[in-house]
């Protein structure tokens, strides 16, 4: 068995960032995160093993400082939270600022804004909470039932894969031929390159795993993207999940992990592979017997 690592695969700058300043502060004084900091239970198990407090809601917090997630909030939501007499930490990716002023930008010109993403996923809600009027699509079906505006302003929220969303951005302009369409690119880097990465190391693999947070958005879009080349792909949160009857003693197996991924799960996740190989190669040599 073959084990090789996608070119780019696992944490991204703005996730291991958002960690960073969180177990910084936390060393001088107590801190609550709003929301999961990143969407990976191992590392919100240590973070809370460092005394960080995990709450949802401002009005669940019983420190004073708080922490806003990679992900951004909303205008509304910073005010909310400072009004609660809270000291706000913000630890919003510099990507998903982009994001927010592409899309300020787009209403200030008087476009209706158009979110190709998740509606309910914490970034799209910190886009939309400002805004008074807004359409959140993520399928072609979500496209055509769409109203007709004089102009169309579209963003994207930062983890879709750039295929998807051109797709969708080139079906729009077709369903409203009469209306303008500015679209501006917000889908990161990090997430284009582990996109692209996805693609070459589905093609050269018998089997894939994806490494990743049952709730990852980037990792379930990298589990579809690798599903189109290679047609044995598993998406496990830690090494744990793994199964022995998943690989084959002559097997090619990639390794992908999500933006969230950090390297302490990807190397056990290999560590624990590399070992199945090892089995499956004394169990063939014994059946040869
Ligand atoms: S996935 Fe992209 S936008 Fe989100 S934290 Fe990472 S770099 Fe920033």
């Amino acid at each position: 068995m073959k084990i090789i690592r996608a070119e780019h695969l696992g944490m991204c700058f703005g996730v291991r960032d958002a960690i960073a300043l969180a177990l910084e502060t936390a060393k001088q004084e107590p801190l609550t995160v709003l929301g999961d900091l990143v969407h990976n239970e191992t590392v919100l198990a240590e973070l809370r093993g460092k005394g960080i407090r995990i709450e949802q809601q401002p009005m669940e917090a019983k420190t004073r400082t708080v922490m806003i997630t990679a992900h951004g909030a909303s205008k509304r939501k910073m005010i909310e939270t400072r009004s609660r007499g809270l000291n706000v930490l913000e630890a919003t990716c510099p990507l998903v600022h982009v994001a927010h002023r592409s899309l300020a930008k787009l209403v200030g010109e008087g476009f209706h804004p158009v979110i190709i993403g998740k509606r309910d996923h914490v970034e799209v809600r910190g886009m939309t909470e400002d805004l008074v009027a807004f359409d959140v699509v993520l399928s072609e079906e979500d496209v055509m039932n769409l109203s007709a505006q004089a102009r169309f302003g579209i963003i994207s929220q930062t983890t879709q894969p750039i295929d998807k969303v051109r797709q969708l951005v080139r079906l729009l302009r077709e369903r409203f031929p009469q209306s303008e369409v500015c679209f501006i690119d917000t889908v990161c880097q990090p997430t284009k390159q582990r996109q692209n990465a996805a693609t070459d190391l589905a093609q050269k693999c018998d089997v894939v795993v994806v490494i990743g947070g049952a709730h990852s958005n980037n990792t379930h879009e990298l589990v579809k993207t690798c599903s189109r080349f290679c047609a044995r792909v598993h998406h496990v949160q830690t090494a744990g999940d793994l199964r022995a009857d998943w690989f084959c003693a002559d097997d090619i197996v990639g390794i992908m992990a999500g933006t969230s991924t950090p390297d302490s799960v990807i190397v056990a996740v290999e560590r624990a592979i590399t070992a199945l190989a090892v089995n499956n190669r004394e169990f063939s040599r014994a059946m040869d017997h």
